[in-house]
């Protein structure tokens, strides 16, 4: 997950998108479509939950509160984040972000607000508040899976167990979101190598690249890399 930066006052291009139209229900496929690319630009292009790289055509809006609980915000552009299609398919349990919570748990489970407040990381000594990546010290490997950070950070009270819950609502630890970070992390030290960057410098490519895809959990597996070599 990482932090959306919404503008508080709806934007231009949001509103001539849905011009008119009071119910996300009644939009026409190419408004839903112009809808989807404001928002999918706003997060960098990457999916709200496992980040991983969406586009109009990979990605669906997700209600934040969803419509069945509440149908006045189904329209508000507050409410709205885009999202991937959960790995498509039968098995469930391969399944995802917001498809997998809609199958385990019928959209009863709302993810936290706080969890997408300052979601970020900003610096060295500012990492992801609520965000961890799972690494073995002694193999210096990455798990691929990422596992809710054990202290109090920023100021914010300890969420340990809210967050485990979020992460295994949207089951961001399923098989193919943890395969596909452990390859984008193969990509990154392959890339170190041949550049002869140091960890550091990767960093700082890393913190200017926002559209990259799992951009947190590279940022937070470099972190450890520095930080516990
Ligand atoms: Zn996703």
């Amino acid at each position: 997950m990482r932090f959306i930066p919404k503008n508080r006052i709806t934007p231009d291009a949001f509103q001539a998108a849905v011009n008119g139209v009071t119910s996300y229900n009644n939009l026409y496929g190419n408004q839903k479509q112009a809808l989807l690319k404001v928002l999918i630009e706003e997060q960098s292009g990457l999916c709200a939950y496992c980040n991983q790289p969406v586009t109009v055509n990979t990605a669906t809006v997700e209600h934040f509160i969803c419509q069945s609980h509440s149908p006045s915000f189904d329209l508000k552009y507050f409410n709205l984040i885009a999202v991937c299609r959960g790995n498509p398919g039968n098995n469930v349990d391969l399944k995802h972000c917001d498809k997998y919570r809609a199958e385990k748990y019928k959209n009863d489970y709302f993810v936290p607000f706080f969890l997408f407040d300052k979601c970020l990381t900003q610096n060295l000594n500012s990492p992801n508040p609520f965000f961890d990546v799972e690494y073995n010290p002694r193999t210096q490997l990455f798990s691929g899976r990422i596992i809710p950070r054990n202290q109090n950070m920023q100021g914010y009270p300890r969420n340990e167990s809210r967050i485990r819950e979020a992460i295994d609502v949207l089951n961001l630890n399923a098989q193919v979101l943890v395969e596909a970070r452990k390859q984008k992390w193969y990509t990154v030290e392959d890339t170190r190598e041949k550049l002869g960057l140091t960890w550091e410098d990767l960093f700082q490519n890393y913190l200017n690249m926002p559209g990259a895809g799992f951009s947190e959990f590279i940022l937070l597996a470099i972190r450890k890399k520095i930080q516990e070599p």
